[in-house]
């Protein structure tokens, strides 16, 4: 059993809908975290039943919360959970507040025309790219397991196995979820919130102002985390990204192979907006967007409200690029700090344009002894052999250890991830098992495990996600 503790619904009422999980017809487990539940403390009894949404544990109280957002710039001020739900909250043995949610559960109150089920493809992705992140040491939402529902869902690409995710957050209050409350004029139901966001993620915080400025933090440093793997989003609407600073929601998200700024992995993203170079600024544009439904709670005098709110957004650029360099440092084997550590950094990009990211920096801690593996990923090495002597002559001499721990060996590679995800819809769950264990341990090795560190091979082509609806 799991003790809940369900501090959501019982603290914010009118801010989500009590709806039951579908019963699924036939729920069939199709991998559990068995880390993770010992990690947390969790007894689980019944895997495919809870996590299917079939059977409702005892203490839970299944809700679909509401959220507004801004998808791709326009606005829509009702989202919500429209194929989610809650289950509830429990305490970790961690110590920490939990939520635990299903995915691909069911309608919902939000569901407009959709029909809220997911297919086991996109469940596997879900579970697969934040055990991956996990890995990394990325803050991240963490899937506890994938069920099948014994149910077919109708996609484009004909009918496919239903299944849910069910994972677990710190929370799931969204930049969305403010906005949901500010549209609507609704300003007791966002002062609670509010309080009850500090309350959960950052106590001790003083006020509006105090949440705002430690949600810059924590967004500022964990998008200069993705960044330095390689990492893109694919939708950083504001109803994707979270009050606490953790990566959520997993759909068209993809890692970067060859370096080039302007890389654009889903479909739907057809301008390029959440770009792998276009992050750092759709961080600044959504937090802008958080700002302003904290407006009336920065100052009661509207002007000095606006004040306050436009210094801090003209910070962020600054304290993002601070987060950056911090892990660009650490990635070069830069100890202590330069003043010229950030233009560094800059310039190893530059000279890395259409060179693959993770084996980049993977072999620059090779070329601390020897830089021959590095040299030959490059076609014309005049820039990188420019500037390897002022990296030198910055470098620690023992850099070589503490760079291998920071710049993976293995990132869920493309041409992988569809391929086991192709192969579990098939019914084969070997190559997503292999994946899976070799994406849990991203910093060790290559030895013995060569097909997973390689970018993919050329035939593959150029890569395309869709949305995990
Ligand atoms: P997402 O792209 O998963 O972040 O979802 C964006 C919005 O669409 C959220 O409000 C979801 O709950 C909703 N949504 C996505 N897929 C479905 C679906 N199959 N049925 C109902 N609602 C959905
Ligand atoms: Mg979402």
């Amino acid at each position: 059993m799991i003790q809940f503790d369900n501090s959501y619904v019982r603290d914010l009422p009118g801010t989500y809908l009590r709806q039951a999980p579908d019963v699924a017809p036939a729920p069939a487990l199709v991998v559990l975290n068995e880390p993770l539940a010992a990690e947390l403390g969790l007894m689980i009894d019944d895997p495919a039943g809870w996590f299917s949404g079939a059977v409702v544990p005892e203490g839970a109280e299944p809700a679909a919360l509401a959220y507004a957002g801004h998808q791709f710039g326009g606005f829509s001020p009702s989202l919500g959970d429209g194929r989610a739900h809650l289950l509830g909250e429990f305490l970790g043995s961690d110590g920490r507040r939990w939520d635990l949610q299903l995915k691909g559960s069911g309608r919902t109150p939000f569901s407009r025309g959709g029909d809220g089920k997911a297919a086991l493809g996109p469940m596997l992705r879900e579970y697969l790219i934040s055990e991956a992140m996990a890995a990394l040491r990325i803050p991240t939402t963490r899937s506890l397991a994938v069920v099948t529902t014994g149910e077919q869902v109708l996609r484009e690409a004909g009918p496919l196995p239903g299944a849910v995710v069910a994972r677990v957050a710190a929370s799931h209050v969204r930049v969305g979820t403010f906005q949901f409350f500010h549209a609507r004029g609704e300003v007791d139901k966002l002062r609670a919130l509010l309080d009850y966001t500090i309350a959960r993620h950052y106590p001790g915080v003083e006020g509006a102002l105090g949440l705002f400025d430690a949600v810059v933090a924590a967004q500022a440093r964990l998008i200069a985390q993705w960044m330095g793997v390689g990492f893109i989003h694919g939708v950083m609407n504001t109803d994707n990204m979270a009050l606490s600073g953790e990566t959520i929601d997993y759909g068209p998200c993809a890692f970067m192979e060859a370096y080039a700024p302007g890389t654009v992995f889903s479909s739907i993203d057809r301008q390029g907006r959440y770009a792998y170079a276009n992050q750092p600024l759709i961080l600044g544009w959504n937090l802008a967007r958080l700002a302003e439904t904290l407006l009336p709670f920065f100052d009661v005098d509207a002007e000095r409200a606006i004040d306050l709110a436009n210094a801090r957004l003209e910070g962020i650029a600054e304290i993002y690029r601070v987060e950056w360099v911090a892990v660009m440092r650490a990635k070069l084997g830069l100890l202590g700090e330069d003043a010229g550590d950030g233009a560094l950094a800059d310039d190893f990009l530059l000279a890395i344009q259409g060179v693959d990211w993770t084996l980049a920096f993977r072999r620059l801690a090779w070329a601390v002894e020897d830089e021959a593996a590095l040299l030959s990923l490059f076609e014309d090495g005049a820039a990188i052999k420019a500037w390897l002597p002022r990296w030198r002559a910055r470098l620690q001499e023992d850099a070589a250890v503490a760079m291998l721990a920071v710049n993976p060996a293995v990132i869920p590679r493309n041409h992988l991830v569809e391929a086991a995800l192709e192969a579990a819809t098939l019914g084969d769950l070997m190559p997503f098992q292999a994946l899976l264990v070799q994406v849990r341990d991203p910093f060790a090795t290559e030895a013995g495990r060569e097909g997973f560190t390689l970018p993919a091979p050329t035939g593959f082509g150029r890569y395309v996600t869709y949305c995990g609806t």
